[in-house]
């Protein structure tokens, strides 16, 4: 039986009922289907009880298709964080104020109740015994389990820097944090934001609305040296600027002061900045202390095979937490689609999950980013094409007639088509056929 289930191509949020899509604003009328592999159910399996630790899109996720597949399961979903779970994607949209907090729930209570998943909220597993299959959490309860999901996502990181305890530092992981960060950044707070990716970008930008001077630190001699190259680097840091926001490439923190707070920040270039609110965006650690604990194998994240299936066989792990073929994707859609496949799993079916292409979806200050596979190719046989123009910056990278990667900045339009061009592999000869330049890529994919 092939299984599948639809949602936006960009960003991976399932399909809905609005025209475009609530998370990254992509036009849903090309929706595509994400193959999550073949299931099928194990001969013999009755009511079993099933745990899921943490309850972010991957939990959910989890918890969700394991009731699609086992309607007799005891279903129990602990998260540490008391809100209901929530679009974590969307906290730099709620921190800039774009939107308000009753957008941000996955879904209202009465979701999980209809689907008989028993949701604890505020409570954190502090223990799990593979040899007993039980856990025990911060409100002392003991629950037996015959499959556990571990979907602990990650932390933020700090540097190793004397006063980064200090008041008024802080890091963005969840509502909590993006709350009091709200009540921190007044008009003419002096910000400083520690890292120049995504999410430090997305929050300068959301400081900056929020009438914070904002300065961002880049370690890299460009901006989302992740995500970008560095002519796309350069030309986000123009459009950034224009904004306000003042950009320092190729400089590291190397000395917080102040008294309680923070007041001041001097780099290793020696320039200082009077700081009075400090973020740091520097990247996140997979949450592995309960795996660690509990024996199972860990790397960086948690080791899992294309089941998702840690090295014990009976607790599988999904999302940020879960290291797959060397990979911790550390974004929305791969989290959501390893939910999907370790519920399964974990309801006594057989799916799997495939290595994805990464690719990111940005929008900054109103530009729009989308980058997909290899975006800084070395290898000699690769054929590069760009365009860089006032509005855009775009770059397309082809190996033997195939698309391995891609960044569009300005226009992402051609983001769905490029999304399955990667990962198909197809061939690109009609595409490249003639082609002088980027502009000529870009054209033939609008049209096509
Ligand atoms: C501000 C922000 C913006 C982002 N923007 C984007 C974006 O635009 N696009 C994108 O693709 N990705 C984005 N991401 C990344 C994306 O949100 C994550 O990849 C995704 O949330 C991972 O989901 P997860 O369920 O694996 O982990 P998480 O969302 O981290 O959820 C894990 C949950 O488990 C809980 N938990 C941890 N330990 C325990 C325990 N012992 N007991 C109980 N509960 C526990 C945690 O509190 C948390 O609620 C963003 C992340 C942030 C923070």
């Amino acid at each position: 039986m092939k299984n599948e289930f639809w949602q936006c191509p960009v960003c991976g949020q399932p399909d809905n009922s609005t025209a475009r899509c609530p998370v990254c604003g992509t036009d849903q009328s090309a929706p595509q289907s994400v193959p999550v592999g073949n299931t099928s159910r194990h001969a013999g399996d009755n009511r079993s009880e099933i745990l899921v630790v943490g309850a972010g899109i991957a939990g959910v996720a989890a918890a969700e298709a394991a009731r699609k597949f086992d309607e007799n399961a005891r279903i129990v979903l602990v998260g540490e964080e008391r809100e209901l779970p929530y679009y974590r994607l969307n906290l730099t949209r709620f921190l800039a104020g774009e939107l308000p907090m009753e957008k941000l729930p996955l879904h209202p209570r009465q979701w999980y109740e209809n689907r008989r998943i028993e949701l604890f909220t505020g409570e954190s597993v502090i223990r799990m015994d593979p040899v007993h299959k039980t856990i025990l959490t911060t409100k002392g309860r003991n629950w037996c389990y015959d499959r556990l999901v571990l979907a602990t996502g990650s932390r933020p990181a700090v540097p190793p820097l004397a006063g980064t305890e200090k008041k008024q530092i802080f890091t963005l992981r969840t509502l909590n944090d993006a709350q009091t960060l709200i009540k921190a950044c007044d008009r003419g707070t002096k910000a400083l934001v520690v890292g120049g990716g995504v999410l430090g970008l997305e929050v300068a930008a959301a400081l900056a609305s929020r009438g914070g001077e904002v300065t961002v630190v880049e370690d890299f001699d460009w901006l989302l040296p992740r995500q970008a190259n560095p002519a796309a680097g350069r030309h986000l840091a123009r459009r950034l600027e224009q904004q306000e926001i003042r950009l320092l490439c190729g400089q590291r923190v190397a000395e917080i002061f102040g008294g309680e707070s923070v007041e001041k920040v001097v780099l290793e270039s020696g320039e200082e900045l009077v700081t009075n609110l400090l973020v740091f965006s520097i990247g996140v650690h997979c949450a592995v202390e309960l795996a660690v604990a509990a024996g199972l194998k860990t790397r960086r994240g948690v080791l899992v095979d294309d089941q998702l299936r840690t090295s014990d066989p009976s607790i599988f792990a999904a999302g940020d937490v879960a290291e797959h073929r060397d990979t911790i994707y550390g974004t929305w859609f791969p989290a959501q689609a390893q939910g999907v496949v370790a519920g399964r799993n974990a309801a006594g079916l057989e799916a799997s999950f495939s290595a994805i292409p990464r690719s990111n979806n940005l929008r900054v200050l109103d530009i729009d980013l989308y980058s997909i596979g290899d975006i800084a190719p070395e290898q000699k046989n690769v054929k590069t094409l760009e365009e860089d123009t006032e509005d855009g910056y775009y770059f397309f990278a082809f190996q033997d007639d195939s698309l391995i990667g891609a960044i569009l900045m300005g226009d992402v339009t051609p983001a769905p088509r490029l999304k399955t061009l990667v990962e198909s592999r197809a061939s690109c000869e009609a595409l490249l056929k003639g082609a002088r330049n980027g502009a000529d890529i870009r054209q033939r994919l609008m049209n096509a």
